[in-house]
């Protein structure tokens, strides 16, 4: 069975140690095992990637890109096998890794324009004295990413960061480390010469041996606001710079005027998509007054969704028994409040075929409370399920939304004008759709939540991810004064 290693310097490093078991979510089968890299595996590959910085960060923008262009061709011709990968590890059906594959690729391409939006200023700000700001990167960055998207996520930092000049460490998920594995033949193939992009695999300890390195200069993060918040104070005291991007509760508010048809659609869309792990996921629809042709639209569209990892109305998996247990007890915990459960994804625990393949199976689920209070409306859950609460008016909706402590994604499905701005002036969300359940700006928009949805600073992608990754070099310069000026003219 492989052992999934550290890539430092274009090399494969194995070496003894702890290793951890990787589970495929759909078989609940060990399918690889994952190195836990030490002190000095990690100080290894700060040191391999400090070496490459400087020869790294002299080349040109234009020439760094060439790379990523090779790069992202490599990417599409395996994309097949990129996604595989992710459907065997992560559990998502065949259709969404390839979308997940895609949407990665896109933040490859925004990369590719770097030349043209990294330019400086340049003003001669008194006669014959010229100041100029230039974009120059850190040094070596890190990234630590989540287990949801194995490849898109990689993807929002790593083409940004070695385009603008840094070399980089990508820490993948524990859970789900094949595909990046898999990746680094690809940058191999693209010919980035060594120490550009490395990996260290790991857990905890091997996140912070990271950050507190005193060579790594920024750190980025994606995965649960507890972390999030955690490496942010702790990279904020050692002065690094930091964007760390935490959990969700998305909120979508349905207008008594909207389109049933569509917005039913798009609703189960966006909670069952990926079996509703996504950060952009909606976890609480806020109807206006009773709306039950909307309810059973939701009911009957989540309904004909089928356990399976392949086809439109597959859904897959979620990711371990840990995570299948906790949507359960939300579940348990909302029947009992006296909330009414409209669709029940336990049913799929108890269905023969599925229990035989060992896999970690829940259903979409639909719960209508009667109590505000009610656990599964406020905490993140992660999984297919969807909470509804009957709003007396806009007011009520907004107040709900605006009571949560995340800040990633809201959304409001109507037909009137008046009422999407009323909503879109108000929602205390960084990303915020009309009629679009997972608003997701697409590059060249950045992608970042606000509140307990992201710590630091900047956005993680797009614009955002270029200022995050550099920062601005000022210089003034004078050669030779004309005569008649004074040092204000
Ligand atoms: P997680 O926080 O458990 O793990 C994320 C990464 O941090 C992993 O690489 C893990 O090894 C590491 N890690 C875990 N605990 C740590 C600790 N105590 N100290 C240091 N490192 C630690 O998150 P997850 O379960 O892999 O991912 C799901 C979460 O990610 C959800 O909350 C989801 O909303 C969030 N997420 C957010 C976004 C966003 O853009 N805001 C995007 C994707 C996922």
């Amino acid at each position: 069975m492989a052992t999934i290693t550290n890539f430092i310097n274009n090399e494969y490093t194995p070496v003894a140690g702890d290793k951890i078991p990787v589970h495929s979510p759909g078989s609940g089968k060990t399918i690889a095992h994952v190195q836990l890299s030490t002190q000095d595996q990690v100080n290894d590959a700060v040191e391999k990637a400090h070496t490459a910085f400087l020869a790294w960060s002299n080349r040109t923008v234009k020439d760094r890109v060439q790379y990523l262009i090779r790069f992202h061709q490599l990417v599409i011709k395996h994309k097949d096998e990129l996604a595989d990968l992710i459907v065997l590890e992560h559990g998502k059906t065949k259709e969404e890794a390839l979308a997940e594959i895609a949407k990665g690729n896109e933040t490859v391409e925004f990369a590719l324009s770097l030349p043209q939006l990294i330019l400086g200023h340049s003003l001669e700000v008194s006669r014959g004295v010229y100041c100029q700001d230039v974009r120059r990167p850190h040094g070596v960055v890190v990234s630590i990413v989540p287990f949801n998207f194995p490849f898109m996520v990689p993807m929002w930092t790593l083409p940004i960061a070695i385009a603008t000049g840094n070399t980089f460490i990508l820490k993948p998920s524990e859970k789900v480390p094949l595909t990046m594995n898999k990746t680094m033949e690809l940058i191999k193939e693209a010919g980035f010469p060594e120490g550009v992009v490395n990996i260290v695999n790991g857990t905890v300890n091997t996140v912070q041996l990271l950050c507190d390195h005193p060579k790594t200069k920024a750190i980025t993060f994606v995965g649960t606001s507890h972390v999030a918040e955690l490496l942010s104070h702790r990279c904020r005291l050692l002065n690094k710079r930091i964007i760390a991007l935490g959990g969700a509760k998305n909120h979508l508010i349905a207008s008594k005027d909207c389109n049933i048809d569509m917005a039913s659609s798009d609703i189960v869309a966006s909670f069952t998509g990926c079996s509703g792990q996504r950060c952009m996921a909606a976890s609480v629809l806020l109807t206006l007054g009773k709306q039950p042709e909307l309810l059973d639209a939701i009911v009957a569209k989540a309904k004909a969704l089928q356990p399976g990892q392949a086809g439109k109305s597959a859904m897959g998996p979620v990711i371990d028994i840990a995570s299948r247990d906790k949507i359960v007890r939300y579940i348990e915990e909302s029947e009992k409040a006296g909330a009414q459960i409209l669709l029940d994804g336990r049913t799929w625990l108890k269905d023969e075929k599925l229990v035989a393949t060992g896999g970690f199976w829940v259903g979409p689920t639909v719960i209508l409370h009667k109590n505000k209070q009610d656990k599964a409306l406020h905490d993140e859950i992660f999984g297919p399920v969807i909470s509804i609460y009957e709003c007396e008016n806009q007011e009520e909706a907004i107040a709900i939304e605006n009571a949560n402590p995340y800040g990633n994604a809201a959304c409001i499905y109507t037909n009137s004008g008046a009422i999407a701005e009323w909503f879109t002036k108000r929602f205390s969300a960084g990303m915020i759709g009309v009629n679009i359940g997972v608003p997701v700006p697409r590059e060249p928009f950045s992608f970042g939540g606000i509140n307990r949805s992201k710590f630091g600073d900047f956005d993680i992608t797009g614009h955002g991810g270029m200022e995050f990754f550099t920062s601005l070099r000022k210089t003034t310069t004078k050669w030779v004064i004309p005569k008649e000026a004074n040092w204000m003219n």
